[in-house]
């Protein structure tokens, strides 16, 4: 069968191989035909050789993690064929640490942990996969189209869920959210702020192209100017740019009792002349809590799907701004002027 494969820690040996062998047995009893894939910039560090890793014992590392299958057969029957399933991305350590013993891969503390299509387990970006069934997500029909937004989605019902969990330290009553940056990891934490009923700001440097109408039809307020001129005080803020003047910015910008979401990751190796005693008086003096966010466990997942499902489908589906058959899969890996989410299709 087709497979989209790359030598980990090599540039450019991205390619299509038409003999990638049935997925294993061992990988999981539930089979799924593969719908398609979403890309994400994990995806382009991965090709470009900084990141990612094979499984054992193989030189090639099959990629894709944001998935949509259809499944084909499940003996154990927790899945009818048919269904539409996503992958969960990560598995837990096998040591386990705490936090993986108890479902919470997320939150892993030793960074044994497994990733499909980026760590040390194949990816979706092939023909079939399996998958066991506590790590296979059921999806409503209805989202048949726009379903391979869920990794993402489970992103940010993570980011949503920690924020929530800080917030109810003490009374907490937010209204204002500032999005930094119009990805789709931004424009869905975005959508996951409407669906709470708050005031959603979005900051973005794009004047153009097709983030600002997006914006506005989630009835959210774009922004393209620096965060210092923003005439509010967030209350919460989803930082989903790593740019690092922006990650400074918004923690300064918070308003009192303020939570910041660090989502976006940095390059680093870059220096930029900052006051830590003023981030220090601010932090402290206004209560201010700032964290770091990554991945999701299958509690996240689930929410996910609730937020996908509640969502208005033409706009999750204005989302995915280029669609490309598998044959073609070096334009879907070669970024776009316009590109908010590409995604690799497979069976129709
Ligand atoms: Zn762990």
């Amino acid at each position: 069968m087709r497979a989209v494969t790359v030598t980990p820690g090599v540039a450019n040996t991205l390619r299509l191989i038409e003999d990638q062998p049935e997925p294993a047995p061992e990988e999981g009893s539930i089979l799924v035909e593969a719908l398609a894939v979403g890309i994400c910039g994990t995806d382009h560090e991965i090709i470009s050789g900084e990141y990612g890793e094979a499984p054992p014992g193989a030189d090639r590392l099959v990629i894709g993690h944001e998935s949509l299958g259809r499944v084909l057969e499940d003996p154990t029957g927790t899945l009818q064929p048919g269904d539409l399933v996503a992958g969960v991305v990560r598995h837990p350590d096998p040591v386990p640490c705490s936090n993986c013993a108890v479902g919470e891969w997320d939150m892993c503390r030793n960074g044994q942990f497994t990733e499909h299509g980026i760590k040390g387990l194949a990816g979706f970006a092939r023909d079939r996969w399996r998958l066991q069934p506590r790590f296979a997500v059921k999806l409503d029909p209805t989202l048949s189209r726009v379903g391979v937004l869920l990794e993402p989605t489970s992103v940010v019902a993570k980011a949503w869920d920690h924020i929530e969990r800080i917030g109810h330290r003490a009374e907490w009553q937010p209204q204002t959210v500032l999005v930094t940056g119009a990805g789709p990891i931004g424009l869905l934490a975005a959508l996951l702020a409407t669906q709470r009923g708050l005031a959603v700001h979005v900051l973005d440097r794009a004047t153009e192209g097709p983030k600002p109408e997006l914006v506005a039809a989630l009835g959210a307020t774009y922004h393209a100017v620096p965060v210092n001129d923003l005439p509010f005080e967030p209350d919460v803020v989803v930082e989903c740019t790593g740019a690092p003047t922006v990650v400074l910015d918004v923690m300064c910008k918070a308003g009192p009792t303020g939570i910041v979401c660090l989502a976006g990751v940095s390059s680093g190796g870059r220096s930029i002349d900052f006051d830590a005693g003023a981030l220090n008086r601010a932090l402290v003096l206004e209560n201010n809590v700032v964290f770091g966010s990554v991945n999701a466990n299958r509690r996240h997942w689930d929410l996910a799907v609730e937020a996908l499902t509640r969502a208005d489908q033409g706009w999750l589906g204005s989302l995915l701004t280029r669609r490309v058959p598998v044959e073609a899969y070096t334009e879907a890996y070669t970024a776009g002027p316009d590109d908010i989410k590409v995604v690799l299709e497979f069976a129709s």
